[in-house]
């Protein structure tokens, strides 16, 4: 196996994923471009994440509305907000959609579970404008984000869908059609008049760009449940608080506000009423495999730091010298990989179920018209038309299969419950060896462990994930039925 080129960070990869090294026999120029995306990382990490992530820790801690623009400054060099776009529209995005964003996000979050969840939340934002297929805004919102990148100015996006009363109620058909929904979308002339609030929202006041879910009657929460795109500047629009959080300090988590917020009709992403079916569940299905990548970059942290801890002698003793300490070692380093197999598991198949769709020739053709022309307004009212949206509906349907998407799904849930589940381990392990201690190694296993909660509960709880597990790999069938991708509008 010819690694020559790699950095050592590369050579790593491909010895810790041997299923990586082996695709690469196949495919170098593809999985060099995802190791690529690592190495980037990894710089990150080097010399911009390691260096600053237990100074902002604390001072989020003081100051919860503190932010550090430096850190999402600095990321733009290593072209980190543009992971998830689609080269068609000058991103990283390619073959290996989520397996690249997995490794990377694992990367990130080996440096600093804050910083790391700062930058991956800014993707999670993406998502819905590219899995929506909502290419009048691909060539607008998702370039601006590569160029201005260029420039050294990150454009950050959010994705907002929990309320103040419905958690995990919006991240499953069957709790939505029964949830105590706040969030409204009212339609009238031209588009729709938004009113509600969202919560917990990772980066949603540093963003410019929002992609929510509301209902638009909230009788009827699951057969009403849109997406639409928000635009920081629109009026009624605004981000009033941030929570003081346990861990992960470095990505606020803000409360979005909409007071008669009117959002134009070109700003749904999607079809009105395809909200859960072919937004939430697909954004769950590709999104919650990297967020087990999240749990095992954190999990790995705290192991790195924990290892040097080890070698640092104390009293004249040596921790690594303690079989007890040797045998935990061995068990972290065998959680990190069972964690790795886990989330690659899933990424291999997310990217397989996408790679089908957005890079078939009859996708990508529609990027041979001339920029200029796709970032008109002609050209927007046609791809927002019926007609524009029904070409990328009956595309995707083709390609993305139902069952596809619901396996997806199910190997997504396993690997974030399990990863999130292992990770609170393996933190509390190192801590609780690492005992009174007062070292800064000491600092970095503690935030990790407060960090490393976090993951048990976002993008679904893991108690909700199980249930998914349960629901699609087990009973073999969803209690509601997974509504195919894109079904709606389109006979
Ligand atoms: C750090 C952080 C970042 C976040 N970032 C975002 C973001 O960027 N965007 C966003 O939209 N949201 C975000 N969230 C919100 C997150 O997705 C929700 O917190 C999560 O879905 C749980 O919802 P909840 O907090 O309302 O808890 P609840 O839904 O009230 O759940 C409370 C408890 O009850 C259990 N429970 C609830 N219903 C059931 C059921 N039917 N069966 C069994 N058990 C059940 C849950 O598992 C949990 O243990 C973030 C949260 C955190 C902590």
């Amino acid at each position: 196996m010819g690694v020559k080129g790699l950095s050592d960070r590369g050579r790593q990869l491909l010895l810790d994923f041997p299923p990586l090294a082996a695709l690469r026999e196949h495919d170098r120029k593809g999985i060099d471009e995802i190791i690529g995306l690592v190495e980037g990382c990894a710089a990150y990490k080097r010399d911009v994440a390691l260096p600053m992530a237990l100074d902002i820790d604390e001072q989020m801690e003081k100051e919860p509305e503190y932010f550090n623009w430096d850190m999402m400054r600095e990321a733009c060099k290593y072209n980190i907000f543009s992971l998830a776009i689609p080269k068609a529209v000058g991103g990283l995005a390619d073959k290996y959609m989520i397996s690249g964003m997995a490794l990377a996000v694992e990367e990130l979050c080996s440096a600093c579970g804050g910083i790391g969840l700062a930058l991956a939340a800014h993707s999670l934002g993406v998502a819905p404008v590219i899995a929506s297929g909502a290419m009048a805004h691909w060539d607008t919102v998702l370039h601006e984000i590569v160029e201005e990148e260029k420039r050294g100015n990150p454009v950050l996006m959010a994705y907002g869908i929990t309320e103040p009363s419905a958690g995990t109620d919006v991240e499953e058909p069957e709790f939505l059609e029964v949830g105590k929904i706040g969030m409204e979308a009212k339609k009238t002339k031209g588009g729709y008049v938004l009113n509600g609030r969202k919560c917990f929202i990772s980066g949603g006041s540093e963003a410019k760009y929002f992609t929510v879910t509301a209902a638009t009657d909230r009788s009827r929460p699951l057969e009403t449940w849109t997406t639409f795109l928000v635009e920081r500047d629109m009026e009624g629009f605004s981000t009033p608080r941030v929570e003081l959080k346990m861990g992960q300090r470095a990505c606020h988590a803000a409360e979005l506000l909409f007071e008669d917020v009117f959002v134009p009709d070109s700003h749904v992403l999607g079809y009105e009423g395809d909200g859960m079916a072919n937004g939430i569940l697909i954004i769950m299905a590709a999104s919650r495999g990297p967020v087990g990548a999240i749990a095992n970059g954190i999990a790995r942290g705290a192991y790195e730091h924990f290892l040097a801890w080890t070698r640092e002698r104390r009293n004249g003793k040596r921790p690594i010298d303690e079989d007890r300490i040797r045998m935990s070692l061995a068990d972290m380093l065998g959680i990190i990989q069972e964690n790795r197999g886990l989330y690659i598991n899933h990424s291999l198949v997310g990217d397989a179920v996408f790679r089908s769709a957005f890079t078939h020739p009859i996708f990508l053709s529609a990027f041979l018209i001339p920029r200029s022309i796709r970032a008109s307004k002609p050209y927007a009212a046609l791809l927002n038309s019926y007609y524009g949206k029904a070409f990328v509906n009956i595309l995707f349907r083709y390609f993305i299969k139902d069952d596809e998407v619901t396996d997806m799904l199910a190997k997504a849930s396993l690997a974030k419950f399990n990863c999130a589940d292992n990770a609170m381990e393996l933190t509390s392990r190192a801590l609780e060896l690492m005992g009174t201690d007062d070292s800064v190694e000491r600092r970095w296993v503690e935030k990790a462990f407060r960090d490393a909660k976090l993951t048990q509960i976002y993008e679904g709880t893991n108690q909700l994930n199980r249930l998914v597990v349960y629901n699609t790999e087990i009973a073999r069938t969803l209690k509601v039925e997974v509504p195919g991708p894109f079904k709606k509008g389109v006979s």
